[in-house]
């Protein structure tokens, strides 16, 4: 018989259950090999609403075969039989749990590690804001000290006090900047279409007085439309424009903004005439309290440009400089050109 060979398992069963015929593969699939087939009852429902899947226990090594089944019907031996066809997939039905498997414990862990990060960013936001009352507290007693005792007590003792004001102000200043960093996630607010102009006027407003007294040269292309979270872009600016002042060298701070549209993306670069950045540390730069200089030289809390990136990583945008020591830098960022909904932080 033709079929006898065919790769597929092949059988046709009497119209009382009895197996009529079996190919090698089919004898093979139900581990018939020695023994014959053909008169042991079908042990399967023959259902005409095919194909459906059957299950065969494999004794030899405790598995499972599955295959996918049809049931037509034929003539055989002047009877009307139902012949079977059957394709093993096994291997198929196995890497599709396989699968399945990885994808639900990727999401598990997806979802593991959501968690923790919502739990962390509602930690760094709780602790910061709870840290503000008693060092407010703590910052009134010593101002008092300060106020009211400074002409009983020694140069020795003024002098204590006077570092525990700074210190308490810096520790302020830390905690306030963190409160921001943590404020990115926690006080989102939705994207809206805003003319850059704009942002960056905001941004000169509340540098004002730094600008004027620094005799900063700011200079700036047409900007253009962009879309995102207002409040979060001026914070952006100001963190750029802050530092493009703060890190000038003897000259007075010449500062220029220009955008550039690329194929998805606008490109912005905040371009400076300052201390410049040593090629080495340009990436490092975006970590959270990472400095290049110590409280004396510059004082700061090393948290700005964290949150630059922070902030353009939810805008679906990327943030990099490009700078040589004593040249000035060229910090880059992108923002896309159609509206992208927030990332969620992991
Ligand atoms: P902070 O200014 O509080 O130290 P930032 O995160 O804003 O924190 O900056 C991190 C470091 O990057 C700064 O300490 C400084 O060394 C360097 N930096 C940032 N902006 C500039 C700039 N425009 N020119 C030179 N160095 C800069």
């Amino acid at each position: 018989m033709l079929v006898s060979h065919n790769a597929d398992p092949i059988l046709v069963v009497s119209p009382q259950g009895q197996v009529k015929y079996a190919n090698f593969a089919a004898k093979d699939f139900f581990q018939f090999n020695q023994t014959s087939l053909e008169g042991l009852p079908f042990g399967y429902p023959l259902s005409t609403e095919t194909p459906v899947e059957i299950e065969v226990y494999n004794k030899a090594d405790k598995s499972i075969c599955v295959a996918e089944m049809r049931v037509d019907e034929v003539e055989w031996q002047g009877e009307h039989c139902k012949l079977i066809t059957l394709r093993d997939i096994t291997v198929h039905k196995q890497l599709e749990q396989n699968y399945q498997q990885t994808i639900t414990a990727l999401q598990h862990a997806n979802k593991a590690l959501e968690k923790s990060n919502l739990e962390l960013q509602q930690f760094a936001y709780l602790t910061s804001h709870n840290l503000q009352t008693p060092l407010r507290s703590i910052s009134g007693f010593i101002q008092l000290l300060q106020s009211n005792y400074q002409d009983k007590l020694d140069d020795q003792a003024n002098e204590w006090i006077n570092r525990s004001v700074e210190s308490t102000k810096k520790l302020q200043t830390l905690i306030l900047d963190l409160l921001t960093y943590s404020r990115v996630d926690t006080r989102q607010m939705p994207f809206l279409e805003i003319s850059f102009q704009t942002l960056v006027d905001e941004a000169f407003n509340v540098l004002e007085e730094s600008i004027t007294e620094t005799g900063a040269e700011i200079t700036c292309d047409k900007l253009p439309t962009v879309i995102g979270d207002h409040a979060q872009l001026v914070l952006l600016m100001q963190n750029l424009i802050g530092n493009a002042i703060k890190y000038r060298s003897k000259k007075p701070p010449k500062i220029h903004f220009f955008a550039e549209k690329q194929a998805n993306e606008w490109c912005f670069c905040v371009s400076d005439n300052g201390i410049g950045i040593n090629p080495q540390n340009t990436n490092k730069i975006f970590d959270v309290f990472y400095r290049l200089h110590t409280q004396q030289t510059y004082p700061g809390t090393g948290i700005g440009l964290a949150l630059c990136r922070r902030i353009i990583e939810r805008h679906g945008g990327r943030i990099w400089v490009k700078s040589q020591l004593g040249q000035g830098s060229q910090f880059y960022f992108t923002l896309p050109l159609k509206k992208e909904s927030p990332r969620v932080w992991c």
